[in-house]
């Protein structure tokens, strides 16, 4: 299971990267577990990335990585848990919506 999310002034977020053990997404698929930090330096990956690669975590599995998720309608919920081999979070003003779901 590997979480990518793009709310990078998240304090969980690690380049790109959800650091947490467990995550709580919403019933409309967003990410309860947000906390952004307004202080928080983040990297502006857009100035070069044409020059050299972004500086991202590389991909671990995380097999103690538990997604609970209320969002019923998605293909990938099962008895309230997620049972996809990874999400991809965005990012949208104060809020982070899993780009995964997939409507039944
Ligand atoms: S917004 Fe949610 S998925 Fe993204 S880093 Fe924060 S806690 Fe993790
Ligand atoms: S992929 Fe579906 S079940 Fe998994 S967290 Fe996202 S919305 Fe919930």
């Amino acid at each position: 299971m590997d979480v990518v999310c793009r709310k990078y002034s998240c304090i969980y977020n690690e380049k790109s990267k959800c650091s947490r053990k467990n995550l709580q997404i919403d019933k409309i698929a967003y990410c309860d577990d947000i906390k952004i930090d307004n202080n928080k330096i983040v990297e502006d990956v857009s100035k070069d990335m044409f020059s050299h690669e972004p500086d991202v975590a590389p991909y671990h599995h995380c097999k103690n990585m538990n997604i609970m998720c209320e969002d019923k309608d998605c293909i990938f919920n099962k008895s309230g848990e997620c049972f996809s081999n990874g999400i991809f979070v965005g990012s949208e003003k104060n809020r982070a919506g899993c780009n995964s779901f997939v409507k039944r």
